[in-house]
């Protein structure tokens, strides 16, 4: 029996593409599409060629994420054309494909991996620095798929998000175990919605009334602050929401001896950023969660 015809096509497409990087999440809601999409977009603004290839078939975010909602992808004779957001980041999902963005995408793992196969096969990327494959959440069927795929061409390895709740971290251990029982090496973990930070001046403040009720105050609190502690509105505030007291990722990090690559908080304006599609880096506005990102993407 000979080589796979389908490995070798693919061998030869990804012989363009240099660094070939997994986002992996153990479940689905953490931000891995969320960090799929402004990696790109931080590649992307620093010169590279990058690709981002959207394989979570059954929940296809990455469209929305990068403003190109409505788009459809067209037919060369080199292949499928992504769908570019700028002339350098290129995008292939599922979602260009399906005509009703709320349609649920029902297929049994034989379709998903023939599809996961094709996009690999048929998408003509051109020279690529960095592809960024934002793999679905868990371990399936998909995912043994994804890395038989790219191991043909030599795969960098995985970025797993997380975010600190146990529930979360339990499956995270799944996800270092998959990678290393598949040769793929964990370049590291991420801990996404790590505390809620957000700048004074955007929140609102409530005062209880002896009647049990809530009234909003805010316009008291800035009067006062404003005459009594102008510089106190430019603090950022943060709280954590969830449990770290038992060490949240890092600490799992340590155990597993995988890198730990920072966290990066809860932050409005990112998930504003995301709902519209756009890069957190450009403007002001993401000021907690750009800066920690960009951290991130400079310990890769
Ligand atoms: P996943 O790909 O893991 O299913 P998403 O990336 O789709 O998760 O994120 C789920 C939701 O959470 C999205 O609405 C996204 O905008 C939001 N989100 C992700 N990370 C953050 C963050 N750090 N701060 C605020 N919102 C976030």
């Amino acid at each position: 029996k000979g080589p796979d015809p389908d490995l070798v096509s693919i061998a030869e497409r990804m012989a363009t593409v240099k660094h070939k990087i997994l986002v992996l999440s153990g479940k689905g809601g953490v931000g891995k599409s969320t960090f799929s999409a402004q990696l790109s977009f931080a590649l992307a603004a620093m010169g590279f060629q990058v690709g981002l290839l959207d394989i979570d078939i059954c929940g296809p975010s990455i469209p929305k994420m990068l403003g190109l909602e409505g788009q459809e992808i067209h037919q060369s004779n080199l292949g499928w054309s992504p769908v570019y957001v700028e002339s350098n980041l290129g995008v292939m999902s599922i979602g260009f494909m399906i005509p009703h963005p709320d349609e649920a995408v029902i297929w049994r793992g034989p379709r998903k991996n023939g599809l996961i196969k094709q996009f690999l096969k048929d998408v003509y990327w051109g020279e690529l620095d960095f592809l960024v494959v934002d793999a679905p959440p868990g371990t399936s069927d998909e995912h043994i798929s994804i890395v038989q795929c790219l191991d043909v061409a030599g795969i960098d390895g995985a970025i797993i998000v997380t975010t600190p709740q146990q529930v979360s971290l339990i499956d995270v251990r799944k996800e270092v175990s998959f990678c290393k029982k598949v040769g793929v090496k964990v370049l590291g973990v991420v801990e996404n919605m790590s505390g809620l930070c957000q700048p004074i001046r955007d929140f609102k403040f409530m005062k209880m009334t002896d009647t049990g009720e809530q009234r909003d105050v805010t316009e008291w609190v800035w009067e006062y602050l404003t005459e009594k502690a102008p510089e106190m509105l430019n603090l950022i505030a943060c709280s954590e929401v969830f449990d770290s007291s038992r060490g949240g990722a890092a600490k799992m990090c340590t155990e597993m001896g995988v890198p730990f690559l920072g966290k990066v908080p809860l932050d409005p304006q990112l998930c504003k950023a995301a709902e519209e599609g756009r890069s957190c880096f450009v403007g002001k506005e993401c000021v907690v969660s750009a800066p920690a990102l960009k951290k991130i993407i400079e310990k890769l």
